[in-house]
């Protein structure tokens, strides 16, 4: 069931976006090579706990961290660990809190110092990816609108669409309906209505977008780089507002 958030509760959400945007954008200013993913991982903790926010991801279905932190070959979901971030990788942080019973989720690819050409690129179109897709983030269309413009950004750079995991509905909990896949059909799912808050999370591979899953563990079956980026995002009678960035 899709739950449509009333002035109040948009305004909570607002809140936990706004607080998660802080956070990350700390957390990503603290990439280097030397680094390690649980340094990164402490100091989102903190930061969400000082601000009387709770760390969503925590606990999770069994999850051990804050912080998902999923370095080069990796998707999504990769433990913090102690090894050194090295020179050259890019590594995708994806963060979740919870304020005041509202939750947010966002996600960014950072290069960790000088990185390839190619690597930077890819981190930058799954970045627009997610811009494209925002653009039908309106009423008039459907969610298939939105799917199918990220799919197609991608597809235009030579890059591939994870398809085995999506985007989604958040609110109270962080994973409501509806499903929101970063591939399908322009025209076709559910209509987009004034009220819906959405994850949007382009996952978008170099290669191929076959990926190897082992619980928690998810990484491109050919060893390819693969970037993320998230935001959480209203859907309004106007323009779509993203919650987890302050203007
Ligand atoms: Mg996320
Ligand atoms: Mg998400």
């Amino acid at each position: 069931m899709i739950t449509l958030k009333n002035a109040d509760q948009i305004a909570k959400m607002r809140r936990a976006g706004h607080l998660l945007d802080e956070v990350l954008t700390q957390v990503c200013a603290a990439v280097a090579p030397g680094v390690t993913t649980k340094q990164l991982d402490h100091l989102a903790e903190k930061l969400i706990r000082q601000a009387g926010a709770k760390p969503s991801f925590l606990g999770y279905q069994g999850f051990p961290a804050s912080l998902c932190t999923s370095v080069d070959s990796i998707v999504v979901h990769g433990f913090p660990d102690n090894h050194p971030l090295r020179e050259g990788s890019i590594v995708g942080l994806d963060c979740g809190l919870i304020l005041d019973g509202w939750q947010s989720d966002m996600a960014r690819t950072v290069c960790v110092g000088n990185v390839s050409a190619q690597a930077k690129r890819l981190v930058e179109v799954t970045k627009q990816c997610f811009f494209e897709g925002l653009a039908f983030c309106k009423v008039g269309y459907r969610l298939g609108d939105v799917s199918n413009a990220i799919e197609r950004c991608a597809h235009d750079a030579g890059y591939s669409v994870v398809r085995a995991l999506c985007g989604h509905g958040i609110g109270r909990a962080m994973h409501e309906d509806p499903e929101v896949p970063n591939f399908g059909e322009a025209g076709h799912g559910v209509r987009l209505r004034p009220g819906m808050t959405l994850a949007i999370e382009p996952m978008i591979n170099e290669g191929g977008w076959e990926v190897d899953i082992d619980g928690w563990h998810v990484v491109t079956e050919d060893g390819s780089l693969s970037a993320h980026y998230e935001n959480t995002v209203l859907i309004t009678a106007g323009e779509p507002e993203i919650l987890s960035m302050r203007s």
